[in-house]
């Protein structure tokens, strides 16, 4: 006979918690709410495997109550986690509304990662919502996440959707879902916002500090001075991030504190879009009235949330306040200076050059100038300097004088380099994707889910983002522009 314990185990689970380890205060122990009737509409099988998990296992029954919540794997501690944030400026008290924690699988490779129901029912800090999440925003997160890995942009991953088969209420009634979500761990400069502001303060604080360090920059933890290591750290791996998502045209829309994680990776995709036409003004968000977050503010937003964890650390960084602002000061110096770095080696590889030349930066800039003045499609443009044949939108780039006598000085340079044109193709082509997820192709597979229950197409257009980097026949169809009536483009928080 097999107990319940061994059936589990043989799905894989091997939980350590060591987040319920910490100061109580920093979280509430919180079971997931149940679901009417549970069904599991994705699963992300390569992912599940690389946790240690066993696939057929979970691709269940079992598996649909588990990711629904009804059904605790073992070894699990469900908790919701405390935390505040900066939303659009504006400070709050917040934390885990509507996700529970089960807690920290172990991989095989001895890695440690959150899996969390997001849309897991009500907890201490769900304020007025009801906990819950609608499946279309939960297929988003999935898609998008998933998309952005493919492309080699740290994030948290999508293991599963599970449809509650119960109603939510938003402007409308829609089907309710959960979201497994994958991440290193759901620490956030909120987190730290929150440890700052608890009369525990200090206490908390360090607490928070030694343990994030050491779970996401332990090599950075020389037990010298544990908040400086961590900003330091931090704005090294935010620098890196913020660069390649500029590079990719991602446009994360709710850069509230709360959603910048300590990790470095991209977390909470709500109203998140991939930029069609270049513009630095570009903003999906309907709730994004001022640009706040549009595409080419989000460096300098980066900087300032890395800003706020900074106040956060500055009774830890040094006990004299003065001496506090300016080690912090100095640190958050190096930001712009590293995204830079990051962001120009990023585009000499989306353009093929190797080495580096003083006019590099010019010919960059002048690049997007002409994608500006044109209304040229930004993933595109790369692909057509590869020679292939898509579209680009807008005013005839390519047939433009201007960019004639930009493609001369991009000839002058590539002369300069010993590699020949071969492996600057090879360069252009494992540095621009061939696709990324067009908001019409997204919503099209959205549609087909929620409204007629069929989820090839979703499935093919996970396929075809699972590598961007192929240049694949099948992936032309996916190069297209979205139609015209599409634009501009609209998302919304989907809370
Ligand atoms: P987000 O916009 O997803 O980053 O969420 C901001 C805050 O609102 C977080 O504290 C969430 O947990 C909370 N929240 C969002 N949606 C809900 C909901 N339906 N019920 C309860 N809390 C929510
Ligand atoms: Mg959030």
């Amino acid at each position: 006979m097999t107990t319940n314990a061994q059936k589990h185990e043989e799905s894989g689970w091997h939980f350590d918690n060591s987040y319920a380890r910490l100061p109580e205060k920093l979280f509430t122990l919180q079971e997931p709410a149940k679901a009417r009737s549970p069904k599991l509409v994705l699963f992300n099988a390569e992912l599940a495997a690389g946790l240690g998990l066993n696939p057929e296992k979970l691709q269940s029954p079992e598996g649909a109550e588990i990711f629904a919540g009804n059904r605790l794997p073992v070894g699990a501690l469900p908790l919701a986690q405390a935390y505040a944030g900066h939303q659009f400026a504006y400070f709050t008290m917040l934390g885990d509304g509507r996700a529970v924690l089960l807690g920290e699988q172990m991989t095989p490779k001895g890695e440690r990662f959150d899996v969390q129901l997001k849309g897991g029912g009500r907890t201490p800090y769900s304020r007025g919502g009801d906990g819950r999440a609608a499946l279309g925003p939960m297929l988003r997160e999935y898609i998008m996440s998933e998309a952005m890995h493919a492309l080699g942009i740290p994030t948290t991953r999508s293991l599963a959707v599970a449809a509650t088969g119960e109603p939510v209420f938003r402007e409308s009634e829609l089907q309710g879902a959960v979201l497994t979500r994958v991440a290193a761990s759901h620490i956030r400069v909120g987190t730290f916002q929150f440890a700052a502001n608890a009369d525990e303060g200090q206490e908390l604080l360090r607490a928070l500090t030694s343990y994030t360090l050491e779970r996401h920059y332990p090599e950075a933890a020389s037990g010298e001075n544990d908040a400086l290591a961590l900003l330091r750290s931090v704005i090294c791996s935010q620098a890196a991030l913020l660069a390649k998502w500029q590079l990719a045209g991602f446009i994360h829309g709710v850069m509230n504190t709360d959603n910048m994680a300590l990790s470095g990776e991209t977390i909470d995709y709500g109203p998140c879009a991939f930029m069609d036409a270049y513009d630095p003004a570009t903003v999906f968000s309907s709730i994004d009235r001022q640009g706040r977050y549009a595409y080419g503010n989000q460096p300098q937003i980066a900087a300032w949330n890395l800003a706020r964890l900074a106040e956060a650390l500055l009774p830890l960084l040094h006990e004299d306040e003065d001496a506090a602002v300016k080690l912090a000061e100095d640190e958050l110096a190096a930001f712009a200076e590293l995204y830079y770095r990051h962001w120009l080696a990023g585009m000499r590889a989306k353009l093929g050059l190797f080495g580096e030349q003083s006019e590099d930066e010019a010919l960059v800039t002048e690049l997007l100038q002409l994608m500006q003045e044109h209304k040229a499609d930004y993933t595109n443009t790369f692909l057509r300097l590869m020679g292939e044949a898509v579209e680009l939108g807008g005013f005839d780039l390519f047939g433009s004088e201007a960019f004639a006598a930009w493609l001369v000085k991009r000839q002058a340079r590539l002369e300069k380099q010993q590699e020949d044109k071969e492996a600057s193709l090879q360069l252009m082509k494992s540095s621009n994707p061939a696709l990324i997820p067009r908001n019409h192709r997204v919503e099209e597979a959205l549609r087909a889910a929620e409204e007629d229950d069929d989820y090839s197409v979703l499935h093919k257009l996970l396929l075809a983002l699972e590598q961007p980097y192929a240049h694949s026949p099948e992936q032309a169809q996916f190069a297209e522009l979205p139609p015209k009536a599409d634009r501009p483009y609209r998302t919304y928080c989907g809370t």
